[in-house]
């Protein structure tokens, strides 16, 4: 159920949408009962007013930046204003093939979509990457920043900032996958995909994919049941993330605002002390950005390059010392 309040979401197995009352005084259900996957594509056309009011009674939020509902998001770009629109192809770690999904379900409601793009933003330009051939994902590409400096080779800084001043607009395939469920099947956002990941004893990971389509607010206690005992930590994070672990028999309810990962543990790599730092350079190797991490860990601080940290956590995967550089990282960040 998901509420279409200011700040305010309801977690609860039940399908629905509630809203406050004129007078905000009650919560109404203006509807009930599961939907299914397979209702059927509606061509409906939207202008700019209905498909904010779709966002908003869809309860759809952007899921390529946190706590960004969508019908805010889309209402901070005026119609009329020129601004850029990147359809992107991967969401931040790229578990599910989304646009596959896309492909192989919604095609007609992605032409759709598009066209409708392009007329509710008539000044906008489009960069759509989602039929782009020759493109092969490598972490961070699903990172917004990252992409669109990539994609127009234009400094992360630059990229940053046209973000939050909304010279830039990026779709991410996951949040489309949901927008086309709301627009063009009347789904709303009541459901996500949570990937499953398993982590051996020696910390290798199977890659084989498994994913699960749960309503939100739904139990995950069958994850016990549908996995080896052998996993008993799990963490909602992923491996480039700092890892929250819970015991497997405490993951409490499925969030969709909250959820798209849980990893499963034989046990969590063991927390070391750090070992010193042997220069080995590692983690400015391996920094997409050039940000030069190596720079906090010495203590020279002013020559890592805040405004490119994109936060992707690759320096901390490299560093063979076991330092945790992305808390430094952050902490640099905020100083
Ligand atoms: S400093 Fe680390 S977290 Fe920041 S962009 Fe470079 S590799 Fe990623
Ligand atoms: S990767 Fe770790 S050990 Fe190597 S230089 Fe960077 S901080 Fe030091």
């Amino acid at each position: 159920m998901i509420a279409n309040t200011e700040n305010l979401r309801i977690l609860s197995p039940v399908n629905g949408i509630v809203d406050l009352t004129e007078e905000r005084s009650h919560f109404q259900i203006k509807q009930d009962g599961a939907w299914t996957t397979t209702s059927p594509f509606l061509r409906r056309v939207s202008n700019y007013e209905t498909f904010l009011e779709d966002c908003k009674k869809g309860a759809l939020a952007s899921l390529d930046f946190k706590d960004l509902p969508l019908d805010k998001y889309f209402s901070s770009f005026q119609k009329t204003d020129s601004f850029e629109i990147f359809l992107a192809p991967y969401s931040r770690y790229n578990n599910l093939p989304f646009l596959s999904i896309i492909a192989k379900e919604m095609a007609e409601a992605l032409l759709e979509f598009s066209q409708m793009l392009a007329e509710i933003f008539p000044n906008a330009r489009i960069h759509n990457f989602l039929n782009t051939s020759g493109l092969s994902f490598t972490h961070p590409d699903g990172i917004p920043e990252y992409f669109i400096s990539k994609h127009s080779k234009k400094d992360i800084k630059q990229i940053t900032s046209d973000i939050e001043s909304r010279k830039l607009m990026y779709l991410g395939p996951e949040t489309i996958f949901h927008i086309l469920r709301m627009v063009y099947y009347l789904e709303p956002f009541t459901r996500r995909h949570l990937y499953v990941c398993l982590v051996d004893r020696k910390g290798r990971i199977d890659t084989e994919s498994r994913y699960f389509f749960l309503n939100n607010g739904q139990s995950l206690d069958f994850i016990i049941q549908n996995f080896d005992k052998r996993y008993k930590v799990a963490s909602f994070e992923s491996m480039y993330e700092s890892v929250s672990p819970h015991d497997i028999h405490s993951l409490g309810n499925f969030n969709i605002y909250q959820h798209n990962i849980l990893v499963l543990y034989e046990r969590l790599p063991v927390i070391r002390n750090a070992f010193p730092c042997i220069d080995c350079f590692e983690c400015n190797t391996y920094c997409p950005t050039d940000a030069s991490p190596y720079s906090v860990i010495k203590g020279n601080a002013d020559d890592f390059i805040k405004s490119r940290c994109i936060e992707c956590g690759i320096c901390t995967l490299h560093c063979p010392s076991g330092i945790d550089i992305r808390t430094k990282i952050v902490g640099a960040k905020l100083a």
